[in-house]
């Protein structure tokens, strides 16, 4: 069985004129097109698959503040607030909850990585609570083990990813925006140096701002419009348990493997960072930018197989907008599983939680996680061509700060004031564009 997901209703007609196009309709294009509807523009959002059917529906679920990066920490502390007003503002349910997430270690180099992190995360007014061995081992009780020490992070919590962008897309429906599956964006149109439009296989969309929230394919997108956006992926193998395991924490991470409860009660089980790298032509071309990253985690990482060719989320042909692309060829990228990572993930969880020994496995999938080089998402308008907005490379963390990204999106569309500083995620660090007020409203 696939990674669930909640179903969306389509609008059936494609209109002519919008604002605003969003292509991708997974959580980060969802929260654009949500922010931007509540601000009155007419968005229309466009997914060549199904809402959430790619990464936004695949991950842990985790929403976390815990260890982030420092760019990335305040675009999390505030897309921790709009999950929750998200569900105030729309009644729509992302299945978000500020559990608070958990850490176990028995390494002290691990800890005191973490606890340099709290030091870090206390200056700039986050909390996290170091655990003494005596405090771990209890709050770890489920494990049976005793433990050196770990982190328990109050303010981070979980969405649930089967609902998550499904919810967001149903609240731009109420709002009056247009959610159209099963449509993919072509490419674009250009008038006088700026975007016009947006092709899709469905028709044009006369539209002055694109939104390129595509995940795994961006990058092949930006290069029918010479745009080059370094981006590379790795193929990400998990599973999920029935309900069954009701005393166990919310969310547990330990090197070994990490627990996520589930809405249904059951759990998702995976290995932190493990992932197969599958050759494509993408690939090689950005290589030389990858080779840092690839070599901090070869621990890691294993070789994969042909399938990344296959796909063609990392091609490097150009086609035509007359004739069906390599998206429409491919509506949902769902990678195979790799079973013996399943097989290894579900060995360490059973051993790490004897409880789980009471559930039974209820899906495995596995999923394409896109990268940067510098493991931060490329968020802002491409200088070259006006009107495109590029949002995507959100490496492995982009679910828990879908919203805060959706929102700076808005923003910069819209010139209000950024909910974060942009500048970090600029595209123009992988070589030249500016960031500024995109169209007058
Ligand atoms: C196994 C796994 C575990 C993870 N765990 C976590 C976690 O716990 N916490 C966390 O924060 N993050 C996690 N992530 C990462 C997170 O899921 C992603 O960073 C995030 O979902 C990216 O969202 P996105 O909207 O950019 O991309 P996606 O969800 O991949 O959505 C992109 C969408 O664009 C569509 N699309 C592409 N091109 C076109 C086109 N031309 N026309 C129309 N549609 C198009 C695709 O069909 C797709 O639906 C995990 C990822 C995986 C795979």
């Amino acid at each position: 069985m696939p990674a669930p997901l909640n179903r969306v209703d389509t609008t059936p007609e494609l209109p002519s004129t919008a604002d605003v196009v969003v292509i991708g309709g997974g959580i980060v294009g969802v929260f654009a097109a949500y922010y931007l509807t509540r601000r009155g523009l007419k968005v229309a959002l466009v997914e060549k698959g199904l809402i959430g059917a790619e990464q936004s529906s695949r991950n842990w679920g985790w929403c976390r503040q815990q260890n982030r990066d420092a760019r990335e920490l305040p675009m999390s502390t505030k897309s921790l607030e709009l999950w929750e007003r998200f569900a105030t503002e729309t009644g729509e349910d992302t299945g978000f909850r500020r559990c608070g997430l958990f850490y176990l270690s028995n390494s002290d180099e691990e800890l005191s990585g973490w606890a340099r992190w709290r030091d870090f995360a206390r200056s700039v007014g986050v909390t996290t609570h170091m655990l003494s061995s005596a405090e771990a081992t209890e709050r770890g009780r489920a494990t049976g083990a005793s433990w050196k020490g770990g982190v328990f992070s109050p303010t981070d919590g979980t969405a649930d990813p089967a609902s998550a962008a499904p919810a967001v897309a149903r609240a731009i429906l109420k709002l009056g925006g247009t959610v159209h599956q099963s449509c993919a964006a072509r490419g674009i149109e250009i008038e006088g140096g700026r975007l016009s439009g947006v092709v899709t296989e469905h028709g044009t969309i006369r539209t002055k701002i694109a939104i390129l929230a595509g995940g795994a394919w961006a990058s092949s997108f930006c290069r029918q419009l010479g745009i080059r956006f370094p981006q590379a992926s790795i193929r990400s193998s998990i599973l999920s348990v029935s309900p069954g395991a009701s005393s166990l924490p919310d969310a547990l991470h330990t090197s070994a493997v990490s627990v996520t409860r589930r809405r249904d009660g059951g759990h998702t089980l995976a290995i932190s960072g493990r992932a197969r790298v599958d050759p494509t032509p993408q690939q090689f071309r950005f290589a030389r930018q990858f080779l840092p990253m690839f070599a901090r985690r070869w621990r890691s990482l294993a070789p994969g197989g042909l399938e990344g060719f296959r796909s063609g989320h990392e091609s490097l042909a150009r086609w035509r907008l007359d004739k069906p692309t390599p998206m429409e060829r491919m509506r949902i990228l769902d990678p195979t599983v790799d079973e013996a990572t399943i097989a290894l993930t579900h060995a360490r969880a059973l051993e790490l939680l004897p409880a789980l020994k009471k559930t039974a496995i209820s899906a495995t999938w596995a999923g394409y996680i896109d990268s940067t080089p510098d493991g931060v998402p490329g968020i802002g308008e491409i200088a070259t061509l006006p009107g495109f907005i590029l949002a995507a490379g959100f490496s492995g963390h982009g679910f828990g700060i879908g919203p805060g990204a959706g929102h700076l999106i808005a923003d910069i569309v819209t010139g209000d004031e950024p909910i974060v500083d942009p500048m970090p995620y600029h595209p123009d660090r992988f070589g030249g564009s500016a960031w500024g007020k995109v169209a007058d409203f």
